[in-house]
């Protein structure tokens, strides 16, 4: 028998088997036209991979999970739902690396976006990586599937010695997926964050229809769906600004004692202005070394490691400054320098610099190196119970008194990576869904807990103690990935844009069908 006939046998079998379940999405999913049929996997195995995430802490489980061919197949599955009394919900799945089943469909389909991901040579609408022929000059661009992976796009582009500008820290993420988000990392002071830096959409929207957008053309679903939260359409395709690649990078940590140098020394850092100062890092982040019995030393000198831990012994918290200054082979020669001149003013503890030369890859790809490591301990697959939040500079000293001082150190639970930076607000571009607060600058601060799955409810509760602290002392963050929030959170998140957020929804996806994990239109979902 055909594969296609065998497979729509089996789903009708077992439709009749999940609707004795009582799940009442199921019969109108397995009723879809065959074109989508076939598409459609209901194995256990798909299932349950639909129904997890990087968080490991919910689980929602699809009726079906679409494994499309090409965009059409997704076009049609969604107009299919649009045309039921009840429609089901449709969720893009990246590499669902979201933390709170915000990929998931309850009663739905889950869109398998890495499927497109071998069809680089095809046409670009076919989600392959399409780099321009031009050399690097301004307005070269890559045209890249929405299922393709950061770390693909980087190989494909280096090919040709081009390179996106504004990244996240770890590469194994999805351009759809960031860019429903926002997409941050070290060079957001410099570049925006990638959101900022896409010139071209192709999406299908929440009516199925398949739509190109950009400032220019159909401008309002090119703003609404890029920091969307994947509510007004799957993005298919998307042209990503590229700008020369550098070969290596001069990575630097330098350690301070006192939360107000450093802020001043990474606030300074990105308020440097590259066409009044020829040389600019490429790079700023930080963290925190906490006085905690799992401090991660692996960047630092074996043998500097004891007086480290002895610093963070005296003082509780370290906070370490993290900085890229890029180069090429042929500014070989002077990259020390620029090195050096670069960090003389700033106020680290004396002695406390430290440095490595790596490739460009080796850099970006930082991450994906602990996950190598952490994998075949078993410490990748862990609940990640984690809270990303935006808070504004003129609170953040009160923010490092009364979170990072005054609850992550009296824990007696490991926080894990704790990050803390500045960018430049003007580097956003309003019009888009992405919510920052309203002054010039804001850090981000990202408490990245891994714990054991009997510690989940713990850290939760340390999330929510970070988060009435700020409440109640009038510290207006907005949280960044967020997560579990009552409807008057949403409004209250979204401020003077959320009747736009509403009257997009309302035009783009007005069935209510995509992306209900984020809990904002769907609440019964979560
Ligand atoms: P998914 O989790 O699969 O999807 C996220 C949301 O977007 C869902 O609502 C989904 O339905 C929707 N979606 C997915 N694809 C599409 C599409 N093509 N069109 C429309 N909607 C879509 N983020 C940063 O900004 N900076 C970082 O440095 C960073 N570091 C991270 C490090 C790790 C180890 C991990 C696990 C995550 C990190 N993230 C970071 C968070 C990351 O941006 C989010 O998890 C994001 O959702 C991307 O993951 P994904 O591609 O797997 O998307």
């Amino acid at each position: 028998m055909a594969k296609p006939l065998l497979m729509l046998l089996w789903l009708i079998t077992s439709s009749i088997l999940v609707v004795s379940e009582g799940q009442s999405g199921t019969l109108s999913v397995l009723q879809a036209p065959t074109e989508v049929a076939i598409r459609l996997a209901r194995d256990p195995q798909s299932l349950s991979e639909g129904s997890t995430d990087f968080g490991h802490i919910i689980h929602k489980h699809p009726v079906a999970i679409m494994n499309p061919a090409s965009t059409s197949d997704i076009s049609v599955l969604i107009k299919f739902s649009n045309s039921l009394d009840i429609p089901f919900s449709v969720a893009a799945r990246g590499e669902a690396h979201s933390v709170n089943g915000q990929s998931m469909a309850f009663g739905g389909v889950v869109v398998n976006m890495s499927c497109f991901r071998n069809n680089n040579g095809g046409s670009s609408s076919s989600g392959g990586i399409f780099v321009t022929e031009k050399t690097a000059a301004p307005g070269d661009y890559v045209d890249v599937g929405g299922g393709q992976r950061w770390i693909d796009v980087l190989h494909e582009t280096m090919k040709r010695g081009l390179s996106p500008r504004s990244w996240t820290d770890y590469l194994y993420l999805t351009v759809g997926g960031t860019l429903s988000n926002a997409g941050i990392s070290g060079q957001t002071f410099r570049f925006g964050p990638q959101i900022q830096n896409v010139y071209e959409l192709d999406v299908v929207t929440g009516k199925g229809e398949e739509v190109t957008c950009s400032r220019e053309i159909n401008s309002d679903l090119f703003y609404a769906v890029l920091g969307g939260l994947g509510q007004f359409g799957i993005i298919t395709r998307a042209r990503i600004a590229l700008g020369p690649a550098p070969t290596r990078v001069k990575w630097l940590r330098l350690l301070y004692n006192d939360f107000s140098v450093l802020s001043a020394d990474q606030e300074r850092l990105i308020s440097m202005n590259e066409s009044v100062e020829k040389n600019i890092p490429n790079y700023v982040e930080g963290s925190l070394l906490l006085n905690q019995s799992s401090m991660d030393l692996s960047f630092y000198p074996q043998t500097d490691r004891p007086r480290i831990t002895s610093l963070v012994h005296q003082n509780g918290i370290v906070y370490v400054l993290e900085l890229a200054e890029y180069y090429t082979n042929d500014s070989q020669t002077t990259i020390d320098k620029e090195v050096e001149e670069l960090i003389s003013g700033l106020k680290f503890v004396a002695s406390f610099n430290f440095e490595k030369d790596v490739s460009y890859e080796e850099f970006l790809d930082r991450v994906h190196t602990d996950e190598l490591v952490l994998r075949p301990q078993g410490l990748w697959d862990l609940p990640h119970p984690w809270l990303n939040m935006f808070v504004p500079k003129s609170r953040i000293t009160d923010f490092n008194e009364g979170v990072f001082k005054g609850i992550l150190l009296k824990q007696n639970i490991s926080t894990g990576v704790v990050l803390v930076y500045p960018v430049n607000g003007n580097k956003w571009d309003d019009r888009m869904s992405a919510m920052i607060p309203s002054e010039d600058v804001f850090y981000v601060v990202s408490l990245l807990h891994t714990s054991r799955f009997d510690e989940v409810e713990a850290y939760q509760k340390l999330n929510q103690m970070v988060l009435q602290f700020c409440a109640e002392s009038g510290i207006q963050i907005k949280q960044y990935l967020p997560l579990n929030m009552t409807r008057k959170q949403w409004v209250d998140h979204f401020g003077a844009k959320w009747s736009l957020f509403e009257q997009r929804k309302a035009q783009y996806d007005p069935k209510r069908i995509l992306s209900p994990g984020q809990g904002i239109f769907n609440v019964n979902n979560k």
